[in-house]
């Protein structure tokens, strides 16, 4: 009899893991009971996902839930049903909330929101300092060992500019297999920074952000993780130089790994031009060079994981004079797609290759690979029943007062995007069904 009543089995008849060839799937308990040709399960609920593709649930390293603070932009609940949406059955929620989540106690209420919730998994990353001020060590040790579990650390939306914290964080998450998540930002390289540094800023009347700014934080971080022999994530890469480093440091074996954003492999400088703030983002939008060389770093590797940074907003904060507006822009139901549009349909990446950058190698990095509830892990019998079944034949036209977060600050609105997610499945039952709410 079924360990758990309440999950249904689910028998997912023709589904194409990873893209490959037609297979049926059985869910039951929680678990990937059986795949193969042909199976039969009495009472099981049926899909039929005859031309979809399966691959396991998606991973965010780099999600804003905006509570405890800002619960107008976004919650718990709403950002995780967005994060179903689009696929995803583990997001880690960023600490930059208001109390800022650099206690046990607030990453414990973060993590209990994420479970009432129950769309997806949240994992809290902890602030590296108090207050994300750059002042002094938060309680590391003490969110690791909190319920929460936490694993990755980050001061994200300020960078640990100070060298000295920087290594102490380092050498401090080593004792319990943590990472340290770096928005690589040198802060007086950027002070009052609006959009890429270049001829267009310069047309534009938009103070320049250089790309040596993210450059030198990055280069300087790999090599304190090398000299402390600690890991290393660097948030969201944006420049071509920042490819570079990092496929040295990994021609080197550093333990360091990297993300980019789905918005940071379509969408260049140029969209400035309108001077429409919902192109204002942190790092900023840059060249269609850097845009080339961030989609060959994810397609070979050097860059391991996309990851959303979703920056909902309020219509206040984005929809007011370019330099005035908040950085940041909605990602977690269209990362997919745009993955799609620019990796896959590209040739660049199968769909094996997309399930290793957005699925498998993000687990790992968030420490949710090998956690209770693991993520990322193979579409086998015996494996959890995390998976995502999309349709990548069809194509959707993004309405903002579609989606389901709070905030409507999607640089997608009105664009036309391949692929839809049809179903998310969470320890094998369903948080979405039929491209919506289960
Ligand atoms: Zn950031």
């Amino acid at each position: 009899m079924s360990a758990d009543r309440t999950v249904p089995t689910w028998l997912v008849r023709g589904a194409r893991p990873l893209g490959g060839d037609p297979t049926d799937l059985l869910l039951r308990d929680g678990v990937v009971a059986e795949v193969g040709a042909g199976l039969t399960a009495a009472g099981a609920e049926v899909m039929d996902a005859d031309g979809l593709v399966a691959l396991p649930g998606l991973v965010d390293l780099h999600t804003h839930l905006r509570e405890p603070g800002r619960e107008d932009a976004e919650t718990v609940e709403s950002g995780t049903l967005a994060a179903a949406l689009g696929g995803f059955t583990a997001v880690h929620a960023m600490a930059n909330t208001d109390p800022v989540a650099d206690t046990a106690g607030v990453v414990e209420q973060v993590w209990r929101l994420g479970r009432e919730a129950g769309h997806c998994d949240v994992r809290p990353v902890g602030a590296v300092t108090v207050g994300l001020a750059g002042g002094r060590l938060a309680e590391l040790g003490a969110m690791a060992d909190s319920a929460a579990r936490v694993r990755v650390f980050s001061d994200d939306g300020h960078c640990v500019s100070d060298a000295v914290l920087m290594r102490r964080a380092l050498e401090y998450v080593k004792a319990f297999g943590g990472v340290v998540a770096q928005h690589a930002q040198e802060p007086r390289l950027t002070e009052d920074a609006q959009m890429n540094e270049g001829e267009l800023a310069g047309r534009l009347g938009l103070s320049g952000w250089p790309g040596v700014a993210e450059e030198a934080v990055v280069a300087r971080d790999v090599l304190l993780a090398s000299h402390v022999g600690s890991r290393l994530h660097v948030c969201h890469v944006s420049t071509r130089g920042s490819v570079e480093i990092l496929r040295l440091a990994k021609a080197r074996g550093l333990p360091v790994t990297a993300e980019v954003t789905p918005h940071h492999l379509l969408l260049t400088q140029d969209l400035a031009a309108t001077y429409d703030p919902v192109y204002k983002v942190n790092p900023p939008l840059r060249s269609a060079e850097d845009v080339r060389a961030l989609r060959e770093g994810l397609a070979d590797g050097t860059i391991d994981a996309v990851a959303t940074d979703h920056a909902p907003h309020p219509a206040e904060d984005k929809e007011c004079e370019w330099a005035a507006a908040a950085f940041g822009m909605l990602g977690l139901e269209t990362a997919l797609s745009v993955v799609q549009h620019t990796m896959v349909d590209t040739g660049l990446l199968d769909w094996a290759g997309v399930a290793d950058r957005m699925s498998v190698r993000p687990a790992r990095i968030g420490r949710v690979a090998d956690a209770a509830e693991p993520h990322g892990r193979p579409l086998a019998a015996g494996e959890p029943a995390n998976l995502v079944l999309l349709d990548p034949g069809t194509r959707r036209t993004i309405d903002p007062t579609d989606l389901a977060s709070l905030s409507r600050n999607t640089p997608y609105a009105g664009t036309t995007l391949p692929g839809q997610v049809v179903a998310t499945f969470l320890r094998g039952r369903p948080t979405v069904l039929k491209g919506a709410p289960a």
